[in-house]
């Protein structure tokens, strides 16, 4: 039977991807796998389920997925934060630096208030930049963020560090 510890089996590795030297995990295979992707939700669920929170703040896109069917199953709401442009109404936006250049997150700017407990979705942390962002986003709002959660994080890359810095507490499933 699946254990915590076997989601990370799951997990694809792909050479080169995007750029020559980084190895891309790949979590399309955890998603083919029912038993995987279960695990991963239900051991998420257990962890959020008494945490009183309102608001699942998923990223795009990988984040949209676990995020949604974690709300579900929690029974709560889905705060989308997604890259400039798709979102319809007015929007609230916030840019990070990556290794060349700057991306940006834009989240609806009435999606929350001081009354929401969020929890941030994203399917893997790396530097954390796009993650901060999110957590800077959200706290412009007043509502509290309980934690991130993430279903794979890359330690060496420093996100963990960088996000204790912010003061966000960090969770994951599985890292390498
Ligand atoms: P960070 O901002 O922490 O450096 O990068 C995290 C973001 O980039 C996440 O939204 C994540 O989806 C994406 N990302 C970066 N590297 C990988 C990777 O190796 N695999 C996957 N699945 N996503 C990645």
């Amino acid at each position: 039977e699946l254990t915590v510890e076997g989601i990370r089996d799951s997990i694809g590795a792909i050479p080169d991807y995007p750029k020559p030297g980084i190895i891309f995990r790949d979590i399309t295979p955890l998603l083919q796998n029912p038993a995987a992707f279960e695990l991963s939700i239900n051991t998420l669920k257990q962890r959020y389920e008494q945490t009183g929170i309102t608001q699942i703040a998923a990223i795009e896109a990988r984040g949209f997925i676990f995020g949604s069917a974690l709300a579900y199953a929690m029974g709560c709401g889905v705060t989308l934060l997604r890259k400039p442009g798709k979102l319809p109404g007015k929007v609230v936006s916030q840019s990070y630096d990556l290794e060349y250049g700057s991306d940006e997150l834009q989240m609806h700017e009435n999606a929350l208030t001081a009354n929401d407990r969020v929890l941030i979705v994203d399917d893997l942390l790396a530097t954390g930049g796009t993650v901060v962002a999110a957590h800077k986003l959200i706290k412009a709002t007043g509502a509290e963020v309980e934690e991130a959660a993430f279903v794979v994080s890359l330690p060496e890359l420093g996100g963990e560090d960088k996000l204790q810095q912010a003061g966000v507490a960090c969770y994951t499933l599985c890292q390498f």
